[in-house]
């Protein structure tokens, strides 16, 4: 019998955005309740854990740290750049639209490389809540 151990720590945060491309309400300039799911896989080790929560918050923590309060801008929308440039308001500028989409498989590339180091990570799943009833999620594992 194969038995499969996952552990999750969810991460919540404030963030602005917009979708220039979008044709309705999302072009506009509005914010979410974002709530991160980090899911990781693996063995226990012999006191029974697979990795402490405590040590999930501190190697996550940083990443949503830089993201709370902020305005994510896409590189392309440049009335945004301009507006947000020299402001001194907390923004950041990714290389992507800002879609729940793109911004979980953003997180997974940036918390595959924290968690590769802990060998006993075998798989990392990420749910992106953007909304109480819309989420993106994305899943990487280890090769075997
Ligand atoms: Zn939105």
């Amino acid at each position: 019998m194969k038995r499969v151990l996952r552990i999750a720590r969810e991460f919540h945060w404030e963030m602005g955005h917009r979708l220039p491309f979008h044709e309705s309400g999302c072009a506009n300039i509005h914010g979410h309740s974002y709530r991160l799911r980090v899911e990781i896989e693996g063995p226990c080790d012999t006191n029974g854990m697979l990795m402490d929560y405590g040590d999930i918050k501190r190697l996550v923590a940083p990443v949503i740290d830089r993201l709370d309060h902020c305005f994510l801008v896409d590189e392309n929308d440049d009335l945004m750049k301009n507006f947000l440039t020299g402001s001194g308001l907390k923004h950041m500028v990714v290389p992507f639209t800002t879609t729940a989409e793109n911004l979980v498989f953003h997180f997974l590339d940036e918390l595959w490389t924290v968690f590769m180091p802990y060998t006993q990570v075998t798989s990392l799943r990420l749910r992106l809540q953007e909304t109480d009833i819309s989420y993106a999620e994305a899943e990487r594992s280890r090769p075997k």
